[in-house]
């Protein structure tokens, strides 16, 4: 049976007494206030807050988050009244909890609907993202008892998870809850396409396995000889939805694929890592193309770890992920790092991710226009949930764009007179087409012109609804100014 005392341990040994207590508060009143309830499921309908708020815990969230998920469906789903609420706990909590309940109201009806529950989740993500947090964690424990609910829903539930909280977790740097929210989901959403790649790995594991183990092993051994000290060496297998994505990518051909398994090196520090790296080398040949240094250059999600794909004999590769402790575990929690226990009541970290996190103010002013939904989820997809990359100017500066951008659409993001005037690029030094498609890391300097123009060739070729924009608006004045001439003309 649920115990308070389960998620207390959760959250690790440095719990104050002003903490616990308000976390066996808010359990009790839950327990309380949920009395005789049940899930679909059979179970007390406790259940489900209380494993909410064992995902928060387990996630490092602070004391607040935390009692805010035991308490997250009160107001919703049993007749206490917000002023009882308000009476027990503090504003914040009320808070959080008022936010959850705007968020859970919002039923799927259509595409419409579905756009106006977006928004409303980014207008609650930029008052305050641990609100978000809490519905991921609730999501999760939905998903994870989808089995007792119609299969219509079942469907739709896992398809949202995938295409919405999926995405937004991985752009909040929340590696961990990402992969956990897509598996979870996948069975229900692509019930094949799951089979599918159920069958690939079956076959393929012992043969990982006996691999890694023997990289492992000898890496082991190098390490200490080179006295250079590890604090752990493990190996995650990709998660399955995440692999599947992949595989769609490669034809469904598994031996193309080189990061199913990968063995993770954990050390102290960041110079150790580049020295890990070194050793590796010199043991097993790398193969070219594959080592990114995500510590230089870390992904526009946050994420910092160098990686790098080796030959292992007989025609076997693996994959080698080196970080620090630190950077694994802003892989693994991301933006709820930033919420951590006893962290959170800086103020100038809260400035910190304000910052980090602009993109979250734009989502809230992303336009929509009535009766597009479509055009409004596919904006979004471009430009927030693809995968993003850096783009550098000769400066130094960075902007962080969507994958498979090129100069055109770099030089809009700078400026639209830039994009309009754009003749040339350089990348990284060495003039390129206009069109090519961009990748993480690279030096852009634009060319401009004062008499270049945009032709609408161009809209073939760009990828951001900014230059897009752009363009099209130059594109319908200038036709309509040549209109105009010709009609003074005759
Ligand atoms: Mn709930």
């Amino acid at each position: 049976m649920a115990n308070v005392r389960e998620i207390i341990d959760l959250m690790g040994g440095k719990v104050s007494k002003k903490d616990e207590e308000l976390i066996t508060r808010a359990y009790g009143f839950a327990e309380k206030a949920h009395d005789g309830q049940k899930r679909l499921s059979g179970d007390p309908y406790f259940v489900h807050v209380f494993e909410t708020a064992k995902v928060l815990a387990d996630l490092g969230m602070d004391a607040q988050t935390i009692a805010a998920g035991l308490l997250h469906d009160v107001l919703e789903d049993t007749p206490t009244p917000e002023e009882e609420i308000k009476k027990e706990f503090d504003d914040d909590i009320l808070f959080l909890i008022k936010g959850m309940t705007k968020l859970g109201t919002l039923k799927y009806r259509g595409h419409e609907r579905h756009v106006e529950s977006l928004r409303k989740f980014f207008v609650a993500m930029a008052n305050d993202l641990r609100v978000v947090i809490i519905k991921f964690a609730d999501r999760l424990h939905n998903l994870k008892t989808l089995q007792f609910l119609r299969e219509d829903k079942q469907r739709r539930i896992a398809i949202e998870s995938i295409e919405v909280y999926a995405p937004l977790a991985n752009r909040l740097g929340m590696g961990k809850l990402k992969g956990e929210l897509e598996d979870a989901a996948f069975p229900y959403a692509y019930p094949k396409e799951y089979a599918q790649v159920e069958e690939i790995i079956k076959d393929k594991k012992e043969s990982y396995h006996a691999n890694l183990t023997e990289v492992r092993i000898t890496l082991e051994k190098e390490l200490k000889k080179n006295k250079i000290k590890f604090v752990e060496i493990d190996y995650r297998i990709k998660h399955k939805y995440s692999l599947y994505k992949k595989l769609l990518k490669y034809d469904m051909d598994i031996e193309k694929i080189y990061d199913i398994v990968a063995l993770r090196v954990v050390v102290d520090t960041v110079e150790e890592c580049y020295r890990v790296l070194g050793l590796v080398h010199s043991i097993w040949n790398p193969l070219p193309g594959r080592i990114k240094d995500y510590i230089a250059v870390p992904k526009p999600n946050g994420y910092r770890s160098i990686h790098t794909t080796i030959f292992t004999g007989l025609g076997r590769v693996a994959e080698i992920q080196i970080k620090t402790k630190e950077m694994h575990e802003e892989a693994a929690y991301g933006i709820a790092a930033h919420f951590a226990y006893k962290e959170y009541n800086d103020k100038r970290q809260k400035r910190d991710d304000k910052d980090k996190f602009r993109w979250i103010e734009e989502l809230k002013e992303l336009h929509y226009t009535p009766g597009e939904p479509k055009k409004f989820i596919d904006h979004l997809k471009m430009d927030f949930f693809n995968d993003r990359i850096f783009i550098f100017t000769p400066q130094g500066d960075v902007i962080d764009m969507p994958e498979d951008s090129t100069p055109l659409d770099f030089a809009y993001s700078i400026h639209s007179d830039i994009g309009n005037h754009t003749s040339g690029a350089k990348v990284n030094s060495k003039m390129s087409p206009i069109f090519t498609k961009l990748k993480n890391g690279d030096i852009v300097e634009i060319i401009t012109k004062k008499d270049s123009r945009p032709s609408s060739k161009w809209l073939d070729y760009v990828k951001t609804s900014i230059a897009k924009k752009h363009i099209k608006s130059y594109l319908e004045k200038n036709s309509l100014l040549a209109k105009l001439k010709s009609f003074g003309q005759s």
